[in-house]
């Protein structure tokens, strides 16, 4: 996602607005309030890819169905599921 609200300023920023300096602010989903990682402009396989920002993991159902979260898109097969499953049997 590339729109997220910078918590210093409190308004709706863009992802490739922000600044050097604005990579260690805190950044809130506007739709699920999980705090979101900034992710820089960086090259990819040779294309560019620009900054975008990235959902942290998900503490409730709420967060984890955000529509806005890019990982849901990729959650779909089993396989990922499972390996999901382990890892919070692990965790407890
Ligand atoms: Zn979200």
């Amino acid at each position: 996602m590339h729109k997220a609200r910078y918590i210093r300023t409190g308004s709706i920023v863009l992802a490739s607005t922000m600044k050097s300096g604005d990579y260690f602010g805190i950044f809130q989903c506007e739709h699920c309030k999980t705090d979101l990682i900034l992710t820089q402009e960086h090259k990819r396989h040779g294309k560019i890819v620009s900054a975008f920002f990235k959902h942290r993991e998900a503490e409730n159902d709420f967060q984890k169905r955000c529509p806005l979260r890019v990982e849901n898109n990729s959650d779909k097969s089993n396989k990922e599921k499972k390996s999901n499953k382990s890892k919070e049997l692990q965790s407890v």
